[in-house]
This record gives C-alpha cells, sequence and structure tokens, in this order.
C-alpha cells in the first residue's frame, strides 16, 4: 500500500465512529490543489539539472493551508500528499487556525554547496510566490531544512512581491514562513518546539499508564526532532540508550543512558548551519562507544521501554512490527507506521502515540510565529513554551477521553477528534 493509501485508511477508520455525510470523507480523500514544478537549475559547476519541485494544498477549512518544506532525494508526489494530509489531522487536533498542506524538492541538499542550496530554495520561493501568502498558505522547516532555509524563502517571497507592488509592511509578510532565524522575526522556542511538544505529551502519557521511572529510550533520527527530544528527555531523567542518523546508530547495551550534553556539544560543534547541516553527529560520538555500533534497523528493535522514530515514514512495517521490543511505541516522526504494522502492534498490545499528536508542537509554535508577525509582538521564551504546553496536554486530553470512552486505539481516537473539529467547519452544501 503506498503512504498516501495508508493514511486515507487511517481517517476511515476514525470516520466510522462519528456521523458524517459520506461526501464529506470524499473530499477528504483527496487533495484541494496539488502543484507539480520542474526547474531547470544551474549547478555551481555549470551544469543544469531539472528539479522536481512540489506543494499540496490539501485542505483549507479550518485555515490558511499550512505544513512545511521537505528536502530528500525521495520527495514525490504520493509522499507530500500523506504528509499534507497529516497536517490537516495534526492541525485540527491541537486546535490551531490553519488547514494543511505539505511540498519539498526532491534533491539530496548534502550533496549541494551552500551557494547552490540558496538559489535552488529562492528558485522555489519565486516560484511558489503566487500560490503562498501569510493569509493562504504558510510553509516551515521539515526533513533537511532549517531557519537559515526559511530565512532565504522569506526573503525571496518578499522581494517578489516587493516588485509587483510597493509593500508598505514588509515585517507582516515574513509571516508567509515560519521556522525563520531569531534575528528574522523567528520565534523564541521554534527549533525545540517539536521536541518539546513531544516531552509534555509524553510525562501526561507516563502519568495515566503507570510506568515506572527512570525509562530507557531508543530514538531513531538526529535531526532537529530526534536531537531537541533525545536532549530534553535526558534533561528530564529518561535514559537515552540509543540514538541514530542516516549512517547508523550506537546503543548502551548497560542502560546507563548516553551523556546527551555530548551529543548536544558534538552538534554544536559540527554546527547546524556548517554547510546547513549537521553531518556524522552520532557517527563521531560513535568512536567513543565502539562496542554498541548498531544499524537503524537494529535500534527499533532494540528491549527498551521506550522507541521514539523520529527520522522518516514507514520504517516501522509489516515486516519488523513483530519483532519490535519497546512498550511504547511514541511516533515522533510523520508516518513513520504503516497502517499494517499499526494493527500488528495494536494486537500486541504495544501502546502506540501517533505522530499527528505527538509533533505537533512545531506547528503550534509555528501558529505562534505566524501570530506575533502578523501582529508585531515579540513572546518571551515562558510564554511560548506555556502556550504550548498548554495546546499539547489539551489535545492529548481530549484524545485520551476519546481513547478510553470509545475503546479505540489511541490513533483512531485522534483521527476522531480531528474528523470533529472539521466536521464542524463544513459548510452546508
Ligand atoms: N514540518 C513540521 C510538521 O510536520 C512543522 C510544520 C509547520 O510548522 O508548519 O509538523
Amino acid at each position: 500500500m503506498n503512504v498516501f493509501n495508508s493514511a486515507l485508511t487511517q481517517l476511515k477508520r476514525g470516520a466510522k465512529y462519528i456521523n458524517l455525510p459520506p461526501y464529506f470523507i470524499d473530499q477528504l480523500s483527496f487533495p484541494e490543489r496539488t502543484i507539480t514544478l520542474n526547474f531547470s537549475f544551474k549547478k555551481d559547476s555549470g551544469e543544469v539539472e531539472i528539479i522536481k519541485g512540489y506543494r499540496v494544498q490539501y485542505n483549507n477549512l479550518l485555515g490558511p493551508y499550512k505544513g512545511g518544506l521537505r528536502y530528500h532525494q525521495d520527495v514525490n508526489m504520493d509522499e507530500i500528499k500523506f504528509l499534507a494530509l497529516l497536517m490537516v489531522i495534526k492541525n485540527a487536533i491541537v486546535d490551531v487556525p490553519f488547514g494543511g498542506a505539505k511540498g519539498g524538492l526532491a534533491i539530496d541538499p548534502k550533496s549541494l554547496s551552500e551557494k547552490e542550496l540558496e538559489r535552488l530554495t529562492r528558485l522555489f520561493a519565486k516560484e511558489l510566490a503566487p500560490n503562498i501568502g501569510p493569509m493562504r498558505d504558510i510553509p516551515a522547516p521539515d526533513v533537511n531544512t532549517n531557519s537559515k532555509i526559511m530565512d532565504w524563502f522569506a526573503d525571496e517571497y518578499i522581494e517578489v512581491k516587493d516588485k509587483k507592488q510597493n509593500v508598505e509592511n514588509k515585517d507582516q509578510l515574513k509571516a508567509v514562513v515560519t521556522g525563520k532565524s531569531l534575528q528574522n522575526d523567528g520565534s523564541k522556542g521554534r527549533e525545540q518546539s517539536t521536541g518539546m511538544g513531544g516531552f509534555f505529551v509524553l510525562e501526561e502519557l507516563i502519568k495515566r499508564v503507570g510506568v515506572k521511572k527512570p525509562l530507557t529510550v531508543a530514538i531513531q533520527g538526529f535531526g532537529n526532532v530526534g536531537s531537541n527530544m533525545a536532549g530534553i528527555l535526558h534533561d528530564y531523567g529518561y535514559k537515552v540508550v540509543a540514538v541514530s542518523d542516516v549512517k547508523g546508530g550506537i546503543y548502551d547495551s548497560s542502560n546507563t543512558g548516553f551523556n546527551i550534553d555530548l551529543v548536544r556539544e558534538c552538534r554544536l560543534e559540527k554546527g547546524m548551519f556548517a554547510g546547513c547541516y549537521c553531518i556524522g553527529s552520532v557517527c563521531d560520538l560513535a568512536k567513543k562507544y565502539e562496542d554498541g555500533i548498531i544499524t537503524n534497523e537494529e535500534l527499533l528493535e532494540l528491549p527498551v521501554d521506550i522507541l521514539i522514530p523520529a527520522a522518516i515514514e514507514n520504517v516501522i512495517t509489516s515486516k519488523n512490527a513483530s519483532k519490535i521490543k519497546a512498550k511504547i511505541l511514541f511516533e515522533m516522526a510523520n508516518g513513520p507506521t504503516t497502517a499494517e504494522a499499526d494493527q500488528i502492534l495494536n494486537k500486541r498490545g504495544i501502546l502506540v502515540v501517533p505522530d499527528v499528536l505527538n509533533n505537533a508542537g512545531g506547528v503550534i509554535v509555528s501558529y505562534f510565529e505566524w501570530y506575533q508577525n502578523i501582529h508585531s509582538e515579540k513572546w518571551s521564551l515562558e510564554k511560548v513554551n506555556r502556550g504550548l504546553k498548554e495546546k499539547m496536554v489539551k489535545a492529548f486530553e481530549k484524545v485520551w477521553k476519546i481513547y478510553k470512552e470509545k475503546k479505540v486505539d489511541l490513533r483512531t481516537a485522534a483521527y476522531i477528534l480531528a474528523l470533529q473539529r472539521l466536521a464542524e467547519a463544513k459548510p452546508d452544501l
């Protein structure tokens, strides 16, 4: 089953529990608008390549389209449609006034120079400019994109608009994209927000399922989400015993847990912005833990309390679902578990806590950033984190209530909540 159909299966599973007109589910089964771009892109070497770009504006019942931009060699329309639908669900669950969208470029950004990355990002922004805007469609970071890329994107968008007509308040136009740097009117706390939001949900969950701390955790992925989550969990007494990045991972089988400060230091040293990416951080650490080198596949099957996939989709499938040993699968990546694997895990009694709830912290603080830009405000980190916690806990409590009342799995409960919110906004036909 392709990823998009997998998400539709989950949507329809949720729809069974509420009374919705059939046309409404049909409407949600298709994106409202899909954009495919083909750019001619001149590399530093002078060679010209055709690059594919995508933006899917899935649904805007709850507000302007909103969702990240992903740079990855495997990006394709099916994947972007799937991720855009997840954004519709996610934004509805945490009650931010946004619809859902997603976009991306089918490139391996790590093979590009910084100059190439900037030119390509500006080209992408220019091509998308007629279809996006602070009240229309608001991109953000996702896999392999960061604040630097969002700054280029915002700058190019504003330049395009300014050429067409003199723009009076350029600062407000920055709300066209979130996840910008602090110097460029980004929000305090946005960098850590996805990990922080996940942590708030995890703490609520732990209170209810009655497992005893300290808990061991394995985290797959060491980008923005995985590395921040690792740091936060370490600070709050969890034992992070395995981490990985694209090149592989490390495992501390003594269950002492890594010193995540070391991981952080390493990350800083390599520089998130040196050439735009943090390369080889986990691999460098591996030198210190030579016995514990593992593959990404092995990491998923470790005997830990909590498994956190925080990289890409489809890593837990019908092939390895029966081998997962964690008690709790806490999804921080978008779509790490296929629909088939989900059913196997549910039957095995593994508690699967879904992506659309856990990783919504990013888009919540994106909403705060957008709001600050529009209203020319600057919030303190305390205010941002307070707001983030409030929204995450509220969403968790609502999902938990549905989970208990309807005796469904947590993902179905989350989809039910999203569908209820979307149904309230449905226009009468
Ligand atoms: N890319 C993030 C996500 O998948 C954030 C999206 C946003 O802030 O718009 O939720």
